[in-house]
């Protein structure tokens, strides 16, 4: 494969950008491949190579680089009708109608315009809704890019995971380990008075994929109600893509207070909504007393992509299709593990998907989770399947980022970067694509 005009373009890119790339997860070794055009499930990069995509944006694309045709002729319209204005729109109120009729916990919605922007309004909803200061989050759970969750550490030494972060900020948030009842039940015993919200990812999307083991988030809902604390759900990327048009909450029935949305909400576009019940939503401004507001938000175009993606899943065999593929690759993978690396783990559900690099063999490989793992007692892999961030952390991380990736790359598959972010299908994805994306992990793994 030739990437000269990729190189050339990265040398650019480095002398006005820093790291050469405006999201940090793309400066991929030695240096990224320059997008010049999408087509169904695939791209096409500066130098004339294809790929097939199951990076989607990193989430946002349910139907792949090919819109359906209202989805499309929505987007031109609104594009065409001038881009915004500072005064309410139809479409807004219209895509606001959908999400409320479609996601349980959802009677009123907030759009902002990103997920970051999602969870640090939902964050100051909660605490000027309980007048409290303290949120729990989950070690290598991941709400963006902001100051009050870009914490690491325990609730008794909690600290900032990046330079820039205050530790005054960082000593609101308590990081507990993600599936832990007895570590959830223990931080409200000793904090609960002061503890605004729980700010969850109902599935680990960013640190491997790491289900919920049974009873847990019923776990935490029955804490915050114990204890007046909202329950958050940062649905930006299970968000209408786990449990279909009704989101993984719908998937797991447990209702959270507030739920953040970001991703495929706004059908390719930038986007972040924050929605719950009526009567806590209305704490914004100027409804309310919590200061929020945005320039961009609710943009015309981005509403009406949105609201046509979903109207059109809502049509179409949208999820039937995107699950099944999803499923093929998660069972495929796994066959081809068992076959030549049993200790890694398949991971995933509907349509996201991957692989864990987990070191440990299971004691023993009895079928019980060909479909990802779902944290079922009864599989033989029980023992060793990641069920926290920390597991997930303690995989082959470099080989995933500096052998795998590059030789599915060389074989014309573009994965996620590293061992974290999970994969997607989507309405563009074959069967074929999946054939030729199986015959390069059988080859790469
Ligand atoms: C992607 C993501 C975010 C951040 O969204 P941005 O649009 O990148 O700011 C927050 N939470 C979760 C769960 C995400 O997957």
């Amino acid at each position: 494969m030739n990437h000269e005009r990729s190189r050339e373009l990265y040398d650019r890119a480095l002398s006005v950008s820093p790291g050469g790339v405006n999201s940090s997860v793309r400066a991929t070794m030695p240096h990224p491949f320059f997008v010049e055009r999408g087509d169904g499930g695939h791209v096409i990069d500066a130098d004339g190579n294809r790929y097939v995509d199951w990076v989607m944006g990193y989430g946002p694309l349910l139907y792949g680089h090919d819109l359906p045709d209202p989805v499309e002729s929505a987007i031109q319209s609104h594009a065409a009708a001038g881009p915004m204005y500072g005064a309410p729109t139809e479409v807004e109120v219209e895509h606001a109608e959908f999400v409320a009729r479609h996601v349980p916990s959802v009677e009123s919605i907030r759009f902002v315009n990103s997920g970051t922007e999602a969870t640090v309004s939902a964050v100051r909803l909660a605490r000027g809704h309980t007048d409290r200061d303290k949120i729990v989050v989950m070690q290598g759970g991941y709400h963006g890019a902001q100051e009050s969750t870009l914490v690491d550490g325990t609730p008794e030494n909690p600290h900032p995971s990046t330079k820039g972060v205050p530790a005054a900020f960082a000593k609101h948030t308590l990081p507990i380990p993600f599936n832990d009842p007895q570590a959830a039940t223990e931080v409200f015993a000793e904090h609960g008075d002061d503890i605004a919200a729980v700010l969850v990812e109902p599935i680990l999307a960013n640190k491997g994929i790491v289900m919920p083991v049974d009873g847990y988030h019923e776990t935490l809902r029955d804490l915050c109600d114990d204890h007046g604390a909202l329950l958050i759900f940062d649905e930006v990327i299970t968000g209408f893509r786990v449990g279909g048009l009704g989101c993984a909450q719908s998937k797991f029935g447990v209702t959270p207070d507030v739920t953040t949305f970001g991703k495929i909400v706004g059908g390719g576009f930038p986007v972040g909504a924050i929605g719950g019940k009526a009567e806590i939503i209305e704490g914004f401004t100027p409804a309310g007393d919590v200061f929020q507001s945005g320039t961009f938000s609710g943009h015309p175009v981005t509403m009406a992509a949105g609201k046509a993606t979903l109207e059109y899943a809502a049509e179409n065999d949208v999820y039937e299709h995107v699950n099944r593929l999803g499923r093929k690759l998660r069972e495929g993978i796994a066959e081809i593990c068992a076959d030549r690396a049993p200790e890694y783990t398949v991971v995933g559900t509907d349509s996201m998907f991957k692989t864990v690099f987990t070191r440990e063999p299971p004691a023993d490989t009895a079928d019980g989770c060909a479909d990802g793992c779902r944290q079922d007692p009864d599989c033989g892999r029980y023992g060793t399947c990641p069920k926290t961030g920390a597991d997930v952390g303690k995989a082959e991380t470099d080989r995933w980022e500096r052998v795998f990736w590059q030789e599915m790359k060389d074989r014309g598959v573009f994965l996620t970067a590293n061992q974290f972010e999970c994969q997607f299908t989507s309405y563009a994805h074959t069967e074929a694509d999946v054939e030729k994306t199986l015959a390069a992990y059988r080859e790469a793994i």
